[in-house]
């Protein structure tokens, strides 16, 4: 692809991964979980402490949210930003919240982890190079009508500024298809890693818009190579104030997490050449992981017990 001087992939084929307050992106499967919009400080602390228990990596939550229309709940703003604070506290998870305007990118920042480019502004190029001056971690959206090209060089935009740090994140794009809310794209995750070396995660929650779906989809994002997922969850889905048909319960998620773990374990077994195709259980959890214990003062990776 032409003109991407900073974004495409190296010769040596090294991928960069971005650390996001210890979290590593692009090393190992990252989880960002939480509600669609921040709505009250219950909702999302108790959201929060749920994803967490579950093996999230992040909350996610929306304090500015893009809405089709004036007249839909428009996010909590400043409060919203301050209930985020909270349940990070509460549950140590890092912060991925939306900034939708130049004007705000600074302050949001100071609440913020990473700041998240959402899709209606994957090419707003001022609000790119605002972020990319703020050097944060940034989370950017592929514009529902965007190709693969044009969203590398958004991210181009960003690190241009100087900021490295960028995650690409698949939302799915417009199709003919109506049946789901998007056509969520997972030929993107080989594409992102053959083009560039940053890493890319995959929203299946705005990707299909149908809770019953992001399960499979999931599952299957991580087949494809993703470098994780990010998901809407709320502790009541049928009153949430935003994309109540697409947010997954937190008994919903809990399940996620353990079948993620598994195909965790199958996808890594398939690295091993000489893996058996039926191996001793006592293999299995040696191939697994399992038994190996972390360096002294760092936390286990949520994914890192295997098969539950
Ligand atoms: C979101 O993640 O809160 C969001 C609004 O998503 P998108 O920008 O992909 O529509
Ligand atoms: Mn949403």
């Amino acid at each position: 692809m032409k003109n991407l001087k900073l974004v495409a992939a190296r010769p040596d084929c090294q991928r960069s991964v971005i650390n996001v307050q210890g979290v590593e992106v692009g090393k190992d499967l990252v989880v960002i979980a939480g509600p669609c919009s921040v709505e009250t400080e219950r909702q999302t602390i108790e959201t929060a402490i749920a994803v967490k228990r579950a093996g999230a990596n992040m909350l996610r939550g929306g304090a500015f949210k893009p809405r089709t229309s004036p007249y839909a709940f428009q996010g909590l703003g400043l409060k919203g930003l301050k209930i985020l604070d909270k349940a990070k506290k509460e549950s140590g998870l890092p912060i991925v919240t939306e900034v939708v305007d130049t004007r705000d990118v600074s302050w949001v920042g100071e609440y913020a982890d990473v700041l998240q480019i959402g899709a209606r502004n994957m090419q707003n190029f001022s609000l790119l190079r605002e972020v990319g001056k703020s050097g944060k971690p940034i989370l950017l959206k592929r514009g529902m009508y965007s190709t693969l090209e044009e969203w590398l060089n958004c991210a181009e935009y960003i690190l241009a500024e100087g900021n490295p740090n960028v995650i690409l994140c698949e939302r799915g794009i417009r199709t003919f298809e109506t049946y789901t809310r998007n056509t969520l794209d997972l030929s993107m995750v080989p594409a992102v890693h053959h083009e560039s070396h940053l890493p890319i995660i995959i929203d299946p929650s705005h990707g299909t818009g149908i809770r019953e779906m992001i399960e499979p989809m999931s599952l299957a994002a991580l087949m494809a190579g993703a470098d994780g997922l990010e998901i809407e969850v709320h502790i009541d889905p049928p009153n949430a104030l935003s994309d109540k048909e697409q947010q997954l319960t937190v008994a919903q998620f809990e399940d996620l997490m353990v079948k993620l773990r598994k195909a965790r374990a199958f996808i890594q077994s398939l690295g091993s050449d000489d893996a058996p195709i039926a191996s001793e259980p006592e293999d299995r959890d040696a191939r697994a992981g399992k038994g190996k214990t972390a360096r002294a003062g760092e936390e286990p990776h949520p994914f890192s017990d295997a098969v539950d």
